[in-house]
Parts: C-alpha cells; sequence; structure tokens
C-alpha cells in the first residue's frame, strides 16, 4: 500500500510528496525545499520514518517544483527521472528565478528520462505514468489505478485546472489532456496537485469550472 506524505514548501507554496510503502523505499517527487529548514524538515520526516529514498521525479520543471533537486539528488545520491522535453521548461523559466531573487542550481547530472510506457518503481509499489502538457510543454502525471492515487502536478488542481500563459502552456492541449486522460478515472481516483488541496476525479468531473 503506497502513503502518502505531502509538504508544501517554498514562496510558491509548492506541493512536495513522499511515497513510500511497507518496505520503507520512497520516491520524492517535485521537492520544492529551498530555505535550510525546509530541507531539514524533509530530512527528518525521512529519517524518523526510517525510510529509503530510491528515486527522484519530477511531473514538471517550473522552478518551483525543481528548487529541492539538488539538496535531493546529492543528500540521497538519487537519479532524476523527468521527461526530457522539460528541459526546456527549466531553461525558459529560470528569468523569473531571477525575477524573485532565487539562485537557480544547475539540474542534477544523473537523469533518466521517461515518458508515457515506462514505469516508476520503488519497494513493492508501481506508478504508471500519464503525458499531460498543456500546463508545461511535458507535464507527466503519476498514478497508481488500483490504489486510486495519481500525483498530478499542475495540470488538475481543486476547483480549478494548471496556467497556461507561461512557455510551453496551451490551454486547449491542457484541457485535451485532463479530459482524455484523467477524467477517464473512476470518481474515487484521488489527486494530489501540485497546490492546495487534494481532490477526487468525482469531484471535479461534477465542480470543476473549466472541466462543464
Ligand atoms: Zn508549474
Amino acid at each position: 500500500m503506497i502513503e502518502i506524505k505531502q509538504f508544501v514548501f517554498n514562496e510558491f507554496e509548492e506541493n512536495t510528496y513522499v511515497l513510500f510503502d511497507e518496505t520503507k523505499e520512497c520516491i520524492i517527487i517535485d521537492p520544492g525545499c529551498y530555505k535550510v529548514h525546509e530541507q531539514q524538515e524533509l530530512s527528518k520526516f525521512i529519517s524518523d520514518m526510517q525510510l529509503i529514498p530510491v528515486k527522484l521525479v519530477n511531473t514538471h520543471c517550473h522552478i518551483d517544483h525543481v528548487l529541492g533537486n539538488s539538496f535531493v539528488a546529492s543528500k540521497w545520491n538519487l537519479e532524476l527521472f523527468m521527461h526530457k522535453e522539460e528541459l526546456y521548461t527549466y531553461n525558459s523559466t529560470s528569468s523569473w528565478a531571477h525575477m524573485f531573487g532565487i539562485v537557480m542550481e544547475q539540474m542534477p547530472d544523473r537523469r533518466m528520462y521517461i515518458n508515457e510506457k515506462d514505469k516508476i518503481t520503488f519497494g513493492a509499489s508501481m506508478l504508471d505514468i500519464a503525458y499531460t502538457p498543456g500546463h508545461s510543454v511535458a507535464s507527466l502525471c503519476f498514478y497508481n489505478l488500483s490504489e486510486h492515487l495519481c500525483i498530478a502536478g499542475d495540470v488538475l488542481f481543486a476547483g480549478s485546472i494548471g496556467r497556461t500563459d507561461l512557455p510551453g502552456g496551451n490551454f486547449d492541449t491542457l484541457i485535451n489532456s485532463i479530459k482524455t486522460k484523467l477524467l477517464i478515472w473512476p470518481d474515487e481516483m484521488r489527486i494530489y496537485p501540485g497546490h492546495g488541496p487534494a481532490t477526487t476525479i468525482g469531484k471535479e468531473r461534477k465542480s470543476n469550472p473549466f472541466l462543464q
């Protein structure tokens, strides 16, 4: 059984997720930890729970989702799993970072480029991948249908959808991604977004103003 721990990090209030199971292996998705106390909060949880991090994963590479990449990759000696085209996203939003006075670090060198046919495994668990562009050029969602959970990045939020005004964003593409990849799931599928509270496919199907 996959368990999910959510952290809210950095000035963009970004959700960082740690997924683990009974084997204690875990993966860290979209680490936004930037300040030292945020890095300590993540480290403390992992050591208190005696977890063994095995992968670093990005849904997409807007700065708020990757601010902790270097820290996580070097602290636990992890390979980064990401879509190759998200390097474009990373490079094209680095000017933001400057605007917010944030120092951008190099993306970790050890990278595994992934797409829809691949799986993310840890312990006894596995996540499938949905290719869901529109918020960024190659956003990915990571999901497990039988356990009814999806880490959705900034594709779908409780009552909203990702913004589409940044480089690589496209409104029609995003709506199409949500309708053809996410709304095909059952109502009880839980969505863990990159910002704000978790929701379900049932709730969003019924009341999300962008999907009516
Ligand atoms: Zn984003």
